[in-house]
């Protein structure tokens, strides 16, 4: 099963990601992840992200797609079911990387998933996850870019998807389990 997991800063991409990718085996690539990672080693590519990364801004979509290409070399692919990307694509020239990258793969989405949570829930979240995490670009101004440019650049692509793919909305607000297990209804069904 390959999956694309859509949804706002703090609607909880990270965390459903996580159990969906335990459930069902997959490789589960998150982008800021692996950015975070180059940042928290201090290697030359964390370097330069740092900035970009730490003021809510999207970096640009050669590092993304060194970065997936890395990643995906580094892990034996026969090991898993499928991918689950999370946090890719962000904007419409990432999902004609990703038409690519899946070709190169040999494979096809399944669905894309869209975790739904209202805008008024996002901050309190982000707030929540930076007592937790102490992820430096969970504060209040930076958050309020990150859904300018969600809403601006990501949120198109549902519609960009859903006349060739299985789109499914997926209310994400209310304990983290309930989320979960409403996505697993739906991917039972597929
Ligand atoms: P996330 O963990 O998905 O919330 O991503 C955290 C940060 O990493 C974003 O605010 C961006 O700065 C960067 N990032 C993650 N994924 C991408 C992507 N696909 N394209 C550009 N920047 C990204």
């Amino acid at each position: 099963m390959n999956i694309v997991l859509f949804g706002p800063p703090g609607a909880g991409k990270g965390t459903q990601a996580i159990l969906l990718s335990k459930k069902y085996n997959l490789l589960h690539l998150s982008t800021g992840e692996i950015l975070r990672n180059e940042i928290e080693k201090n290697s030359n590519l964390g370097k330069n992200i740092k900035e970009i990364v730490e003021s809510g801004k999207l970096v640009s979509d050669e590092i993304i797609i060194k970065v997936l290409n890395l990643a995906l070399d580094s892990n034996e692919k026969k090991e898993y079911s499928g991918y689950l990307f999370d946090g890719f694509p962000r904007n419409i020239d990432q999902a004609h990387l990703l038409s690519n990258l899946l070709q190169s793969l040999k494979i096809k989405l399944d669905c894309i998933i869209l975790i739904d949570v209202d805008e008024s829930v996002l901050l309190q979240r982000i707030l929540t996850r930076k007592d937790i995490e102490g992820r430096s670009d969970d504060n209040k101004e930076t958050l309020s870019l990150r859904i300018q440019l969600y809403s601006r650049e990501t949120e198109p692509l549902i519609e960009h998807y859903s006349s060739t793919h299985i789109v499914k909305r997926i209310d994400g607000e209310g304990e983290i389990n309930e989320v979960n297990q409403r996505i697993n209804r739906f991917l039972e069904c597929l």
